[in-house]
């Protein structure tokens, strides 16, 4: 009406809202300015002729990004099979963004610092996710070893795949159960690939943070149901919503905090607000109707937190077979060992689930007080130090006393160093990404459990010694020809 294109008004309006909202003093309304920005400039490329989304307008196979920071959502909205590798100047191992990069099967390296400012479109770049390094313009010299090095890892890649349909036995004979760890439908055809034991963590609240909107009953349901039918029979673990802490959903607005991590978050938030709990539950129950549930609490911190939310079940559960619904077969209920208060709780907690998970990404942030996303100081400690360890040997143990199944499903598990010291403290089941099965396999089909246990329980009861533990896991690994 004023006589501006329309592309000219779209930019128009998108200055006058960032001026007036550069104003506000309210944090959050102001962090939104984002999400403004981000619809005028989707409405620019529709205007201009190009669709809604930066990849549509072709996305180059072969694509590395590099961004600053990147939400887990975000990353999911690129197309797959083009995008060989992330770049972030953020971004630490246990984030939530790597977490799903992991899933994926793309490589990430964080901590980046400026590279968004060096690097130019279509620049040539290698990452190497193993090492943490990117190349960015690599000399030929530098290309050629590293295609050297991706042929060989091609080579072990196969040699994993060949070991899919091998048992995970260990050399002394124990048998060990090797689950993946999941959150989205994109992740599940990786079971049958992996040859994994099952879901040993889906973690529920992905679906949460990649909607617009919270999802409704009818939605969760037919997920969870979708997620059982193609895990075809394998067991699959479902963690009750999870969010809170790093794990943002956008139209779940909660309180700043100073502390998120140890704020109001996973089990704290689904007990205050039991009608979010209630609608999951439901869900998870006429989901798996006839068939055996499993679910477990993400942050327990005391096992109060576990009789209050057995009792939303039980009313669940009345409520389902009112009104004629069939209910599971069998249900099981588990808890995330994830706060170190547990840890002095663990035969009631033992006595009061049928099984338990540790979510060592959570337990170690927490143990050693330093935040699993800033890798300034989550790299600091060793998790295979002695604090770690035998914090882990007491939880084995306890799950041994009790005949408590105990798994862990942190990053941890996925390493096969870590594996091995997993096993050498007492675990017997592991869950983690997909991609790690086939090398954590390979290190136990090579192992002796009880002759590592024997050096390890050792040198983590010495209290003169200062030898490093994972130094002796490393020339454990070396004596026996075990590949780490
Ligand atoms: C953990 O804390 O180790 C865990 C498995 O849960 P998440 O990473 O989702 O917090
Ligand atoms: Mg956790």
């Amino acid at each position: 009406h004023n006589g501006l294109t329309a592309e000219a008004a779209v930019e128009k309006v998108q200055s006058d809202t960032k001026a007036r909202m550069m104003r506000l003093t309210d944090p959050y309304l102001r962090e939104r300015m984002h999400d403004f920005d981000d619809l005028a400039n989707r409405l620019l490329r529709q205007l201009t002729g190009f669709s809604g989304r930066a990849f549509d307008e072709g996305f180059p196979t072969d694509a590395i990004i590099l961004a600053r920071a990147m939400g887990a959502a975000e990353l999911l909205d690129y197309p797959r099979a083009s995008l060989r590798g992330l770049v972030l100047e953020d971004g630490a191992v246990t984030s939530h963004v790597v977490i799903v990069a992991r899933a994926m099967g793309i490589p990430v390296v964080g901590q980046a610092a400026g590279v968004v400012a060096l690097a130019e479109n279509g620049d040539p770049i290698i990452i190497d996710g193993d090492d943490g390094q990117i190349h960015l313009r690599p000399v030929l010299d530098l290309q050629k070893a590293y295609e050297e090095k991706v042929r060989l890892r091609a080579r072990r890649q196969e040699q994993f795949k060949a070991l899919r349909d091998v048992e995970p036995v260990t050399k002394d004979g124990k048998r060990i159960s090797l689950q993946m760890n999941a959150g989205l439908l994109v992740d599940l055809p990786q079971l049958a690939e992996s040859g994994a034991d099952g879901i040993g963590l889906f973690r529920t609240e992905l679906q949460f943070m990649i909607a617009s909107t919270m999802p409704k009953l009818e939605e969760q349901e037919s997920f969870y149901r979708n997620v059982i039918k193609q895990a075809a029979g394998r067991p699959v673990t479902f963690r009750t919503l999870d969010i809170g802490g790093d794990k943002v959903v956008s139209y779940f607005r909660a309180q700043e905090e100073e502390n998120p991590a140890l704020g109001w978050r996973a089990i704290r938030l689904s007990l205050d607000r039991p009608g979010l709990l209630r609608t999951q539950l439901r869900a998870l129950l006429r989901a798996a109707a006839g068939a055996e549930l499993k679910m477990m609490l993400p942050m327990v911190t005391e096992v109060s937190e576990i009789h209050a939310v057995r009792e939303l079940m039980q009313k669940e559960v009345q409520h389902l077979s009112k009104f004629g619904h069939s209910l599971p077969r069998k249900l099981q209920f588990g808890a995330m060992l994830e706060v170190p208060a547990l840890m002095w709780q663990l035969d009631e907690l033992m006595a009061e689930v049928d099984f338990v998970s540790v979510g060592s990404n959570d337990l170690f942030q927490f143990t050693m007080a330093a935040d699993r996303g800033n890798a300034r100081v989550s790299d600091r400690f060793d998790n295979l130090g002695k604090p770690f360890l035998r914090i882990l040997r007491d939880i084995a143990r306890a799950g041994e006393r009790n005949k408590t199944v105990v798994t862990l499903c942190g990053e941890m598990a996925g390493k096969p160093l870590s594996a091995m010291a997993l096993l050498g403290v007492g675990f017997r089941s592991v869950s983690m990404s997909p991609t790690s099965i086939g090398p954590v396999k390979a290190m136990l089909l090579g192992l002796d459990i009880d002759q590592l246990s024997a050096e390890l329980n050792a040198a983590l009861d010495d209290i003169r010694s200062s030898e490093s533990i994972r130094t002796l896991l490393v020339r454990f690994a070396e004596a026996n020809n075990i590949p780490v």
